[in-house]
């Protein structure tokens, strides 16, 4: 290997080690197994270049945001390592759903019964298996996409009873400038009253404080692969 390559492969085997050290002294000081919680690799808008080392590194599950991106950058990680695991994290228009369900694993921004409908159609059209997950809009803003917390257990049951779609979980973004505690509080209060207890919540500045609240998925970008520079990407408003 070349050195660059292979200081590059250091470089990124020892972020991933630091962030999974982390993990594991939340799940312990929170009283969890560090094996229930899933690291999610979120690398929008980081290139294959900086992605590859992370999977030679052993990781496998990756979060993007943008259809139009992960089309570009996994079909060829893809054709290396078969068994990567793509999150889409990002808002789901329904011109985007076959080519979702497509490129992804796992979709974790249901967020109305338009969008649980065509999925439902499209998981059936391609027959995939695909592991769903409903955005809540756990500080209820107007420009944020999720459910609002009191529609939560109608669409999971439009998803259950009419579109026959299994859901596992509930996703959050907690807004910007507000204790994130409050609304992982929330999101785990909600999970309780509709029966599920998978929860995507947590990214590098307070995945911990997400462990400490029941978060089995974090989603970890800027504290794995350092600062993104592309504003547009930056947002997490959609
Ligand atoms: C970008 C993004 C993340 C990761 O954010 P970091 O602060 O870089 O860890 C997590 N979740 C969603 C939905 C995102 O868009």
């Amino acid at each position: 290997m070349q050195s660059a390559t292979l200081n590059r492969l250091e470089t990124s085997m020892s972020a991933l080690q630091a962030i999974l050290m982390r993990i594991e002294k939340a799940a312990v000081k929170a009283n969890r197994k560090f094996s229930e919680i899933t690291l999610i690799a979120v690398s929008k808008t980081f290139n294959t270049q900086t992605i590859l080392p992370f999977l030679k590194a052993g990781h496998r599950i990756f979060g993007e945001n943008r259809v139009q991106e992960v089309k570009k950058k996994w079909p060829a990680l893809r054709h290396h390592f078969p068994d990567i695991e793509l999150h889409l994290i990002g808002p789901l228009q329904s011109n985007k759903v076959s080519e979702a369900v497509r490129l992804f694993d796992v979709i974790e921004t249901i967020d109305r019964d338009k969008i649980a409908a065509l999925l439902a159609q499209e998981i059936r059209r391609q027959n995939k298996s695909l592991k769903l997950y409903i955005q809540v809009n756990t500080g209820s803003e107007s420009q944020k996409s999720g459910v609002a917390p009191h529609n939560v257990a109608h669409l999971l049951n439009q998803c259950k009873n009419y579109h026959k779609i299994y859901i596992e979980g509930l996703m959050c973004i907690p807004p910007l400038g507000e204790n994130p505690a409050t609304h992982f509080a929330i999101l785990k209060k909600i999970g309780r009253e509709v029966g599920l207890s998978r929860f995507s919540m947590g990214m590098s500045n307070d995945f911990e404080t997400a462990i400490a609240f029941g978060a089995t998925h974090i989603r970890i970008g800027s504290a794995i692969f350092g600062h993104r520079n592309n504003k547009k990407n930056q947002s997490l408003y959609g």
